[in-house]
């Protein structure tokens, strides 16, 4: 427990300025007065998992205290500051809720008595009918360690169902895919303090310092030791303004641009020959592929100045340590794998992975965006990346879990694939926990036909999502500081989540909910949990011997050695922080080249949408908006999206800042203001993507894959700009569509039932 901190004051006034919960004069004198306790915990929004305190009056979460930590250094963004207004805010879900009437009926509140049996009675009844995988289980990454690695048991175990999968398929998935089949591992090599090493940091597809506010602190502490940064990006991101080298790429060319580079490298004699021969294999063929990419062709391709792709390959490869940070901006791609390998040749070409300062970073954009992947919910894999189609790796959790291998599932569809088998029927009913399907996934006029073929479609969450309002049934579940357990943030260090209060009215922890419906169904003996402790003390047997091994993690040595790196086999290990030090994760040792090339989005302008149409995301707002659209000061920044076009491309059209105007693509059209600025490509609009129904971006985007991991391409569809006054087109002309259901049905889940369940290629590992 720490002293409370000089600021306080000063920071208190700030939180109850935007206290969005109670009756003011009340949020006032609980605030007033001097914490009962502080709760040191981590927040709950992105991947950085910053350090604080929460202060706690009567039982109640009345303010935040930064924490020093080693990589947040005392410091929170403002979706931190404000986090903790979702514990007692009004909107909170505080009783089962039951649509009565059918599906035209309304949602009214239940006892949890009458909600439990009415969802088990109808699950034992489409299962004895239509089988065990008659019903599917999605559920989301922001929840702790302990809930998603209950949440894949539940679905396998507790429903005995191959379909789960997580909202982490549409954020991480190619990352993971990548990572996996160069270095043999999926995680970051590379911890945060690390990032002040680097003397030249490439950022790629990441707008950081809106998505990642805390973790800049560490890009500015290289800058002033005097790295230089080049930010590749269509977008002139609040980063890119600081940059050496701002390259506005056009959407979906990153590997083009990426491969030049390279092959400038090459031919300046910059590759690390020695590195190359002893730590990897596969480079011939890559050295191959990007001869191709003179800075003439690929400045075709990408839009950007070949003098300026050369500068860039110069400024990154004669730097040492060079660093490659990636995120959404290339991984949301139908070739979003690809382009993670095309950052992770360049960065073995230069010999620095596994090097302090070195390498290449994904950065996980929700908050527990690489655990939650580690814990088995996701289509493929099992606790701890074991494989649900190796057989060695089923025998090895069927016997730790007290199962019979045959009763083990195997491998089910990826969430973007569960879409089809709901509207198909295939899928019967749904349980979704933590995920708002409604404003995450892409084209969702067909997710909302999917979801309404549901019965029962149900949802456990703590507000009411766009998705939750579909939803049959409704369950009250807990915020982050209602329980307590652990999170892996994005450099792969596992923290302790602390509960500060008690959930609200009737609402329940996650994990009881899961542990009394599986009991519901019989399964109850596997579901014995009293603690959210004993959950991670399964965990940690569970994934002993496995690649993710948190065997030595107790909570005690987290909170002890602030936080524990996985893997940590054993409790006199002290964790791995930097990764690939000595060999990497393959069998060999070695890590991997792997050739990747150009290819275009799966729909491109042309015909009667001339532009490219990108999505991502502000500071204000987190992942569907359900939790920061809620809380007053972080809406009130951005309180509804808007469509940033440049002054070249507006100025035609007659659009001009603070207008409505209407966007349009293939799928549909939304209206909403413009926002005319000179940071964006003239031939790219940007929406950002935290909203819901009319406002949903979701309404527009391509639906297409990345035929590997099932990614979805976010990041790049056909679109067209209008004002709202403009007449209609008489014949509206497709755009330009590289690729179709009928030529590539792998990238087209809605269209194309799944033939064999998600065929990703991190199993190469196992
Ligand atoms: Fe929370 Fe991320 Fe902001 Fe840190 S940087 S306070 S983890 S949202």
């Amino acid at each position: 427990m720490s002293t409370v901190n000089k600021d306080f004051f000063k920071l208190r006034v700030f939180n109850e300025d935007f206290q969005s919960t109670g009756a003011p004069g009340e949020g006032w004198e609980k605030a007033a007065r001097a914490p009962d306790v502080l709760v040191p915990t981590h927040c709950s929004f992105c991947g950085v998992q910053c350090a604080m305190y929460l202060k706690v009056t009567d039982g109640q979460v009345t303010g935040v205290e930064p924490r020093e930590y080693p990589h947040n250094r005392g410091c929170l963004c403002p979706k931190g500051v404000v986090a903790y207004q979702q514990q007692n805010h009004p909107e909170r879900l505080r009783t089962p809720l039951m649509r009565r009437g059918g599906k035209q009926g309304k949602l009214e509140p239940a006892s949890w008595e009458e909600a439990l049996g009415y969802i088990t009675e109808k699950w034992k009844a489409l299962q004895a009918a239509h089988g065990k995988d008659a019903i599917a289980m999605y559920s989301g990454s922001s929840m702790t360690n302990e809930k998603c690695y209950l949440a894949g048991k539940f679905a396998r175990v507790g429903l005995g169902t191959r379909h789960v999968d997580y909202n982490g398929r549409l954020c991480m998935s190619s990352a993971a895919g990548a990572y996996s089949r160069a270095f043999g591992l999926d995680r970051s090599p590379v911890p945060m303090p690390d990032i002040e090493l680097a003397r030249c940091i490439l950022v790629v597809g990441s707008n950081v310092a809106e998505c990642f506010p805390v973790l800049t602190q560490w890009i500015w502490r290289a800058r002033d030791a005097g790295a230089s940064l080049i930010v590749v990006d269509p977008r002139q991101t609040p980063l890119a303004r600081t940059a050496d080298l701002w390259l506005p790429v056009r959407p979906g060319s990153d590997i083009a641009l990426l491969n030049a580079m390279l092959r400038v490298i090459i031919h300046d004699g910059l590759v690390d020959e020695a590195y190359v021969a002893a730590r990897t294999s596969g480079w011939e063929a890559v050295r191959a592929e990007v001869e191709a990419y003179t800075p003439d062709h690929a400045q075709a391709l990408t839009g950007i100045p070949a003098e300026k792709i050369v500068a860039a390959a110069r400024l990154y490869a004669r730097a040492e340590p060079s660093l490659i940070m990636h995120a959404r901006g290339i991984e949301h791609s139908s070739h979003g794998v690809n382009n993670c390998l095309a950052c992770i040749n360049l960065a073995l070409a230069r010999g620095q992975v596994g090097k302090p300062g070195g390498g290449t970073m994904m950065l996980t954009g929700q908050g527990n965006g690489q655990g939650g992947r580690e814990m088995g919910q996701k289509a493929n894999q099992l606790p701890g990346y074991r494989h649900a189609d190796n057989p060695k790796d089923r025998e090895e959790v069927a016997k730790r879990w007290g199962i019979p291998l045959e009763e083990l599932p195997q491998p089910g569809a990826a969430a973007t694939e569960m879409v089809k088998l709901m509207a198909d029927g295939d899928i019967k009913s749904c349980l979704v926990m933590c995920s708002n399907l409604m404003v995450s996934l892409p084209d969702n006029a067909v997710v909302a036909r999917a979801l309404a073929k549901l019965d029962p479609l149900v949802v456990v969450d703590f507000f009411m999502s766009e998705t939750a309002e579909k939803a049959d049934v409704v369950l009250p579940g807990t915020v982050w500081c209602e329980d307590e357990g652990t999170t892996t943030n994005l450099e792969g260090r596992c923290v302790k989540i602390n509960a500060a209060a008690e959930p609200p009215g009737e609402a329940r922890r996650d994990w009881e909910i899961l542990c009394d419906l599986a009991t519901r169904m019989g399964r109850g003996k596997y579901f014995g949990f009293k603690t959210a402790r004993e959950i991670w003390d399964e965990v940690r047997t569970m994934t002993s011997g496995a690649p993710v091994d948190y065997a030595g993690a107790s909570w005690e040595k987290i909170d002890a050695q602030d936080g524990v790196f996985w893997p940590c086999p054993s409790d006199d290990h002290p964790g791995s922080p930097r990764l690939f030090t000595e060999r990497f994760a393959n069998p060999d040792g070695r890590a991997r080249f792997i050739a990747v090339a150009h290819a275009p989005p799966a729909e491109e302008p042309g015909g009667s949408y001339p532009l490219r149409l990108t999505s991502g995301r502000v500071v204000y707002q987190y992942l569907s908006g359900t939790q920061t659209r809620r809380l007053g000061f972080l809406n009130s920044q951005a309180p509804e999206p808007w469509v940033e076009v440049h002054p070249r491309t507006a100025e035609p059209l007659g659009i001009k800042s603070g207008e409505r105007v209407r966007v349009r693509t293939p799928r549909g059209a939304m209206e909403l203001k413009a926002l005319v600025t000179p940071t964006i490509r003239p031939d790219t609009i940007f929406i950002p993507f935290h909203y819901g129904h009319a406002q949903a971006v979701n309404q527009l985007t391509n639906p297409a894959v990345d035929p590997t991991v099932k990614i979805p391409e976010y990041k790049a569809c056909a679109a067209k700009l209008e004002r709202l006054d403009a007449p209609a087109e008489a014949n509206p002309q497709p755009p330009r569509i590289n690729l179709t259901p009928e030529s590539h049905p792998e990238i087209f889940p809605y269209e194309k039932k799944p033939k064999k369940p998600t065929t990703e290629p991190e199993k190469e590992h196992a």
